[in-house]
């Protein structure tokens, strides 16, 4: 099986699509676990809600740059943290891409919910965009997670992969014009990567421009397997280890 390590579920896709007939074309297509991240404070309870519901779904829970400032311990309590379902901390991390002037109260939100992650030893999902340095500087010691929807230089990747991280290939890897990054992709080793589609973001090709589902993780699938010479079925074992890896809680 395959494994959508990062996807919106409790995004509203549209009005006709519920999170269940997601999740059912998801398995039909040979994508058995799925994980859910959370971005905005509000996502938190029905991520929550929806791991528990389906015994596919697990989630990992987090505030995203964008909402800075906000308070993360009023959200990310103890006892949410140690719920089986919740396998990680994130998306969390660092966006500069809007511009500045909240950089300050990025990092704060950043930092304490790194904190929180290693109170509950947890692994992260990071965001990082534009700020590439300030995020290498930070993720220092003993923190271990995955870039997710890795974009960023090789530079930072190989500061990442010698402190231990996953990298994570979206729908992005497919793109046309992103050589650079398949480029990147074929230099990082096999046994840290892992696959994701950051539905309802970066539907991969041949469905760019749609709305994008954890079904399609397979095609990004495709094109790790044709960057490292691999056939899918050999990939598609590996990923699931290196999920497993990444994301001890996860029973696979
Ligand atoms: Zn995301």
């Amino acid at each position: 099986m395959f494994i959508d390590t990062h996807c919106h579920l409790t995004d509203n896709y549209n009005n006709e699509t519920s999170a269940d007939d997601i999740i059912s074309r998801a398995v039909d297509s040979g994508v058995g676990i799925m994980i859910c991240p959370t971005a905005n404070p509000t996502d938190i309870m029905p991520a929550l809600k929806l791991s528990k519901l389906y015994t596919n779904i697990y989630c990992t829970l987090g505030i995203h740059p964008e909402y800075a400032p906000v308070d993360a311990d009023t959200y990310l309590t103890d006892d949410i943290l140690s719920d089986s379902r919740v396998v990680g901390v994130g998306e969390i991390g660092l966006d500069y891409h809007y511009g500045n002037d909240n950089r300050a109260q990025q990092i704060k939100l950043f930092e304490r919910q790194l904190e929180i992650a290693r109170r509950h030893n947890l692994p992260v999902a990071i965001h990082t965009r534009d700020a590439e340095s300030d995020t290498a500087a930070i993720l220092r010691g003993d923190i271990r997670g995955v870039m997710h929807c890795f974009t960023s230089s090789y530079d930072l990747a190989k500061k990442m992969l010698d402190r231990g991280f996953f990298f994570s290939a979206s729908g992005i890897l497919t793109f046309k014009n992103a050589s650079d990054i398949r480029e990147t992709f074929s230099k990082l080793p096999l046994d840290r990567i892992v696959i994701e589609t950051d539905a309802p973001y970066c539907a991969p090709v041949p469905y760019r421009g749609s709305i994008c589902e954890p079904s399609m993780v397979i095609e990004t699938a495709r094109c790790l397997a044709a960057i490292k010479g691999l056939p899918l079925s050999e990939l598609e074992t590996i990923l699931m280890g290196n999920v497993k890896q990444l994301y001890p809680k996860i029973e696979i």
